[in-house]
Parts: structure tokens; sequence; C-alpha cells
């Protein structure tokens, strides 16, 4: 009895440490649970999922409009509630040279395994450039699988200028979770990719999980942003809707032999070194053509991703000054800001605003600048400050609203932009 007790343990810590024991993506049950509470959003998966028309084989190297290159404005948000968690600027760096190698197809494993797709191995033509890194601490030792990542109130971080910027939250997940991202058409502010902090980047510095440490968890979980879907189509043998990939039975896990075949309608060989496949992330190398023109599609024909991808990286640029690190910022401040003590100037302005509280000290407050539409532009927090600047000189033309809050407490005013 004592050596099956011993036995079944051992077995247990085996495969708690195994990295199939992980969950490598949770898009699926994380659009299922949107669906299943907004029916637009749901419509619109449903007819993402069986868009099949705009895109072909013949396609190979994509329509015209997919022959541009793409640089992507990104934002990251590391949250953390240890100080290990808050990870350097350099892991992140690292995982955004991960994006530009894989979804430019530069990446050093592109070319392995020529035998078995080398024929339908695509290019993205896909660049990123890091425009901020906010950092903030959480009360939260670990999210889980929800969306409170995204919401400042909720222990999380807003995200920022959605319509123009791909946001990515890095935080820790939980022991088994590793990211998930919903398809184009969700509420913007949710858009985005949400990665485990230990599996972020790329380095062997840096404190990542083993199969999964060179970054391809968020490659994978950008593929999902593009509209694409997990190679066995989230059902035995299902489709994802792409023509030059193979039926697969299940998920792959770990890294397959070569040559591994399906047990699907024609036995084909398994896509396994395809980035919607589940493997380790160095079996891991590549996306179809049909997959670069089904994510050309929805980058086409996605208002979110459409805005996304015309704006610009030259113009915004990295604001991490900007951020205050504030412990616990979900824990409100019994201090409150009195009616009307809030002052802007000047009130025109291409760079600098000046905010004056005249009649008390602020404590803890949230800065957050909306565009005309309501678009979440810029975030600050202060604290213990009468005064501050802030540099809106990235902010196009236009007007802007300032709303400054602290617990239950809002000021808004009104500004405008003008270069
Ligand atoms: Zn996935």
């Amino acid at each position: 009895m004592r050596t099956i007790v011993l036995l079944a343990f051992a077995s247990l810590l085996f495969f708690q440490t195994n990295g199939q024991d992980r969950n490598r993506c949770a898009s699926h049950e994380a659009v299922k649970q949107q669906m299943a509470i907004d029916p637009v959003y749901a419509k619109k998966v449903e007819q993402l999922l069986k868009n099949k028309g705009n895109y072909s084989r013949s396609d190979k190297k994509g329509p015209p409009a997919q022959q541009r290159s793409i640089t992507i404005p990104v934002v990251v948000h590391v949250l953390y509630n240890s100080a290990e968690q808050n990870i350097s600027d350099a892991q992140v760096q690292s995982q955004i040279d991960v994006l530009n190698e894989d979804f430019g197809a530069t990446n050093d494993d592109y070319n392995n395994y020529e035998a078995g797709y080398r024929s339908v191995k695509g290019d993205m033509d896909i660049q990123y450039c890091l425009v901020q890194i906010i950092r903030k601490q959480t009360k939260h030792k670990s999210f889980g699988f929800n969306d409170n990542m995204k919401y400042t109130q909720k222990g999380g971080s807003d995200a920022i200028d959605p319509m123009h910027m791909l946001n990515i939250w890095v935080c820790d997940l939980g022991n088994k979770l590793l990211g998930f991202a919903y398809y184009p058409g969700i509420t913007p502010e949710k858009f985005g990719v949400v990665c485990h902090t230990n599996a972020f980047g790329r380095g062997e510095g840096y404190n990542l999980f083993a199969e999964y440490s060179l970054g391809r968890t968020t490659t994978h979980e950008v593929g999902h942003c593009f509209g694409l879907v997990h190679i066995w189509g989230d059902r035995t043998c299902g489709s994802d809707e792409v023509d030059d990939t193979p039926l697969h039975d299940s998920p792959n896990f770990g890294c397959p032999e070569e040559g591994h075949l399906s047990t699907c309608t024609g036995t084909p060989l398994e896509m396994w070194m395809n980035y919607m496949d589940y493997t380790d992330d160095r079996c891991m190398y590549f996306f179809s053509d049909g997959q670069v023109s089904r994510a050309s599609f929805f980058i086409d024909s996605d208002p979110q991703l459409t805005s996304i991808i015309n704006s610009s990286c030259g113009t915004a640029r990295r604001t991490n000054d900007d951020i205050t690190n504030v412990s616990n910022s979900n824990v409100n401040s019994s201090r409150t800001i009195l009616t009307n003590d809030l002052i802007i100037y000047p009130t025109i302005t291409a760079g600098q605003l000046t905010l004056s509280f005249s009649k008390t000290t602020v404590a803890k407050a949230e800065i957050n600048i909306y565009s005309q539409a309501g678009s979440l532009m810029m975030k600050k927090q202060i604290a213990g400050k009468t005064v501050d600047q802030l540099d809106v000189s990235r902010l196009t033309n236009g007007i802007y609203f300032i709303e400054v809050s602290q617990g239950i407490s809002r000021q808004t005013r009104k500004f405008v932009v003008q270069h």
C-alpha cells in the first residue's frame, strides 16, 4: 500500500511538472464565455468562423493589400504582485523581438523540417514597435481565467488607446494557464493578449517555464487576435477554416516526431510545428500561407484591427516616465478631491499640460485622457502632488477630455491639442 501511495504521489508530481499539464491557451473557452453573454459578439464570431471566401490556397502569398509591411504599436502592461514578477524592460523587449521574427518569418527555426510543409510556410510580414510599458503592482497573487487584468478598478490596468495600439497584459495566471486572446470583434478594451509572466519573452536569464521559454505563447495569442483558430478546430478532427492546414485529431503537446500522422480522414501529416498548435515553443515555427491570407482578411475588414494597423509607431513614443507605480492601485484612498479643485492650463496646447489642485493635496489619484470619441488615450497615476505636468505631445490635433478620479470622486476638464 505504501508503495502504491508513493508511486501515485510520484506520478502526480511528474504530471504537475510536465508541460502537458499546463493549459497552453484558454482562447476558445474565453470566446465561448463571451459569446454566451454577448449576442452581438456571438454573431460576429459565428460569421468569422465560417468565413472562408476571402482567402484560398491560390492566394499563396496573400492578396495585394497584404504585401505591404505593417508595423503595429504595442503597449505592455506588467502586472506584478511580487517584485520578481515586475519583469525587466529587456525581457519585454525580448518578446517584441520574438514577435518581429515570427511575424516576419525571420526566426532561426523557420526552415526546420523542410521535408514536412516547406511549400506552405507563410510570412505575415508584420512588425511590432514597443510604445509603452506600464508597470503596476496588484493585490492579486494570480489573475486566473478572467478579464480583471484589463481593468484598473479590478486590480488590473485599463487598456491604452485600444483602437490604435495592441495591448498585451503580462501577469500571473496561476500554474496552469499560459495565455488567452479574443478573436476580433470583442469590446475594444478587452482586445489584445494576456500572457503568463513566466511564458513572456525569451532568454535564459529570465524566470520562464522550460517548455515555453521562447516567446511563442504570445505569438500564438496574437494569431487569435488576427482571427486564427486552433489548428484542430477546437474539436476532434475539426476545421480551422484554412485550406492548407491538415486535419488534426486534437492538439499536440511536447515535440512530436517528424512524420506524425493524423487519424482523421486521409491520415494527413499533422502540422504540429504550426504556431496555432499546442507544441512546446522550440517545436512551433511558422504560420501557413492560408493562415496569412485569413489573418490578412481580418486585418483588412475588422474596424479595430484596421485602425490599429493604420496607426503610426513614429508618432507614438515611450512614455514610461509618465507612469508612477502605485502599490495596490485598486485600494482607494480615503482622501478626496474637492469639487472645482482641479485647474488645467493651457487649455490649448501642443505639448505640456499643467494640472493644479488648489485646495488639497492629491493622494493616489488616477488621470485618464480620452479622445472625443471616448477612446482612452493616456493614463497616469499621481500621489502627493498639488501640481503635475503631463506631456500630451504625442496626441494628434483635436479635442480631449481629462478625467481625474479618486475613489468615487471624479472631475473632467476639456482641452485642445494644436500642434
Ligand atoms: Zn490558442
